[in-house]
């Protein structure tokens, strides 16, 4: 009996977040964190975990006023990143400033990626999908999604934790550091799933913060709220954020 609720809960298992104290989310843009992680950066939070978000671009493409220059836009979503942060409790807004549109996992910016993680040296880092070329039926996934996916985990692995990957970091004061979890968002199989419902009012918040990208905030929540409530068996309607997560001794 126990090894079939075990099997049949596998695909849909709460998280466990016991021996998570830090953790950090590795996203391209300004509003993805939100977007993606949002509800259980909140969650999160609210339970003593120590969140850092790392932004690797400085999002200077999301926006299509010609009145506003680059170097407006880099600053004005900067701002509304760390009031997003800390409308959900996260602590720490990190931004790697590599170009909007263009991000590349290159081997340098996996070295910067690893000096953060083994400076902030998190149980738990949050990233995109790498493999996830297309979102339904109506929309091409970002390439800097894909990218952003790709740096963190090459960054997690099999950098990070090997002595002789960067031995010049040792030096610096950064020693090797190895994840105990992983969550995937994006992936065809999710197996951790964060009921958010109690946090779905701050999320939508959250991600009203990132003003420049919502002319019309009113008609995106609606459109949030339908898209992503769930109809319960019992009629009730419930928010989820679901993760690939995998977990590493
Ligand atoms: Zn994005």
């Amino acid at each position: 009996m126990a090894e079939n609720r075990v099997t049949k809960d596998k695909a849909a298992q709460a998280p466990d977040w016991s021996d998570v104290k830090k953790a950090l989310v590795i996203v391209p843009h300004p509003d993805d964190a939100e977007f993606a992680f949002g509800g259980t950066a909140i969650q999160m939070a609210r339970q003593g975990i120590e969140i850092t978000y790392m932004i690797l671009t400085n999002g200077d493409k999301g926006n299509h006023n010609p009145l506003i220059t680059r170097n407006q836009l880099i600053l004005m979503r900067k701002e509304e990143q760390r009031e997003a942060a800390a409308l959900c409790g996260v602590r720490h807004v990190i931004f790697m400033d590599e170009e909007d549109g263009f991000l590349q996992p290159t081997p340098a910016l996996r070295k910067r990626v690893v000096r953060e993680i083994r400076r902030i040296r998190p149980e738990l880092i949050m990233c995109f999908n790498p493999d996830r070329y297309l979102v339904g039926d109506s929309y091409i996934n970002h390439p800097d999604h894909r990218n952003a996916g790709l740096v963190a985990l090459e960054a997690i692995f099999p950098a990070a934790d090997n002595p002789m990957f960067y031995p010049d970091l040792i030096d610096e004061g950064y020693p090797p550091h190895k994840i105990s979890q992983l969550y995937v968002a994006g992936h065809p199989e999710p197996n951790v799933v964060v009921d958010i419902t109690e946090e779905m009012e701050t999320k939508i918040q959250a991600i009203l913060c990132h003003k420049s990208q919502f002319p019309n905030p009113a008609e995106a929540q609606k459109r949030w709220r339908e898209r992503w409530g769930e109809e319960q068996p019992d009629g009730t309607v419930r928010y989820f954020e679901r993760f690939k997560g995998m977990r590493f001794r």
